[in-house]
């Protein structure tokens, strides 16, 4: 890992630095525009050819349903599905509560203002599947969809060689009450939930984390249908800051498990201790020989590097600025730092808290935005969910106290129904 010194860095180095997959030549974005174009065009037909081209299968049909989810399920062990549950309890227990009402707000005597939540009727949820299976992404996007109540969840996964998904899938699409899995991956299932094809329904937004095709297949949808999505989460990366009080076999393994999720992964450490970064390092070389995915790991730890700060302040001004889905504070001195934390997805507090905790069961989302995006959107929660419309309920006393501030805005923009819209009424007020 190539290492910088924070203070030899000007602006435009770390502008650099903080820079990921940008796509500057619009390589994926053709090859992506081209995928969802056939989709649109071809409905099944493409979903089926690009099957066995990318997935490298023939499929006879592009959906398992109940009864195949059941079966296939069946393999699952059970410490395996009491791990699932306690994943699911968790968040479950944490997604309920922000499932909150709010109050009604008089604004003026007889002017009653509120906001109800409603679901989102039709969500489609895109389940990964290319190089790693992650029935934890069905649980954290099935989870929030069911609490908000959506009607119609349709989700979507590559399918495994054999023209399947794999057990863990099935058990947790049937943990979530569902009947069907469609079995389309990569950009080509993002264009099938936004256009519709004769076997998928169309759906009003797009969920769930992929690869650099699935997130510029969900940007171009969100510009070019009324499909919405969550947000753009893409290739993972982690922040780690880390000091003297930090652990290097802890830090390492930190690094690693960001590292192994695929080799556009990053992987990066800000130290105020050029010991603690080295002893890391080789900490990384040693636990990466032998991960079983070693060779993604060390593409994604060659594409990542160490920053050496002066102090945690500076540390954090470095992350504020790189934005990570995942920031780690591996430092017993995290207390001192959390306040001045602004962009981030999902922060974890200690030497004692391992990112892969948020992954899989401690209850927050994992979900979470990416390439610097946590500067503006937050990770996947109930509320992505459901919109909040808002309701108000005018009374005569309300319109009279009302009514002629509403006219003289309304005749000072030059709309003079608006204003007559209250003229009219005016009679009944008291
Ligand atoms: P994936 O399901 O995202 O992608 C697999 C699909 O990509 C294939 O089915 C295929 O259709 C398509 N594809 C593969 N090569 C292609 C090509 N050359 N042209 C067009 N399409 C192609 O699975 P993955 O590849 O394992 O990636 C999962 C990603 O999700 C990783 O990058 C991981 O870091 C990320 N992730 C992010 C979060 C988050 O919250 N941000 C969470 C979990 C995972």
């Amino acid at each position: 890992m190539k290492t910088y010194n924070y203070s030899d860095l000007s602006k435009a180095n770390i502008q650099q630095l903080v820079q990921r997959n940008v796509d500057p030549a619009n390589e994926i974005r053709a090859i992506v525009e081209d995928v969802i174009s056939n989709v649109q065009q071809n409905g099944d037909r493409a979903l089926y050819d690009y099957a066995n081209k990318f997935d490298k299968v023939t499929l006879d049909k592009l959906y398992l349903d109940k009864a195949e989810l059941t079966e296939i399920a069946l393999t699952v062990l059970p410490e395996q599905k009491a791990a699932l549950d306690t994943a699911y309890q968790n968040i479950y227990k944490f997604h309920e509560t922000q499932l909150k009402t709010e109050g009604k707000i008089e604004t003026m005597p007889g002017v009653t203002c509120w906001r109800e939540l409603r679901p989102i009727e039709k969500v489609g949820l895109y389940i990964p599947g290319g190089t790693a299976v992650l029935p934890s992404t069905f649980l954290m996007l099935g989870i929030p969809a069911k609490i908000a109540g959506c009607h119609e969840i349709v989700v979507c996964s590559p399918p495994q060689k054999n023209g399947k998904v794999n057990a863990f899938i099935a058990y947790v699409a049937l943990m979530l009450g569902l009947e069907k899995i469609y079995l389309a991956g990569g950009s080509q299932a993002v264009a099938a939930m936004a256009y519709g094809t004769e076997t998928i329904t169309r759906v009003d937004k797009i969920f769930g984390p992929g690869n650099q095709f699935v997130t510029k297949a969900k940007t171009i949808i969100q510009s070019t249908t009324t499909t919405a999505i969550d947000m753009p989460a893409g290739p993972s990366e982690v922040l780690v800051i880390a000091d003297e009080t930090s652990n290097p076999k802890f830090i390492a393994a930190d690094l690693l498990a960001q590292a192994e999720h695929g080799i556009d992964s990053q992987s990066i450490l800000v130290c105020t201790s050029p010991a603690i970064a080295t002893a890391a390092i080789e900490e990384v070389n040693k636990q990466l020989s032998v991960l079983p995915r070693a060779e993604i790991a060390q593409q994604a730890i060659d594409n990542s590097y160490i920053v050496v700060v002066d102090n945690l302040a500076q540390a954090v001004d470095f992350s504020n600025q790189y934005a990570p889905e995942h920031l780690i504070l591996a430092t017993e001195n995290w207390q001192q730092v959390t306040d001045s934390i602004i962009n981030a997805g999902s922060v974890f507090l200690g030497n004692l808290t391992p990112e892969s905790a948020g992954d899989y069961a401690s209850g927050t989302n994992h979900t979470l935005p990416t390439s610097s995006y946590a500067k503006a959107y937050s990770g996947v929660s109930v509320d992505s969910f459901v919109k909040k419309v808002t309701f108000q309920h005018i009374t005569a006393q309300g319109l009279q106290n009302i009514g002629p501030s509403v006219q003289i805005l309304a005749e000072l923009e030059g709309l003079h129904a608006h204003a007559n819209a209250v003229t009219v009424r005016s009679p009944l007020t008291p």
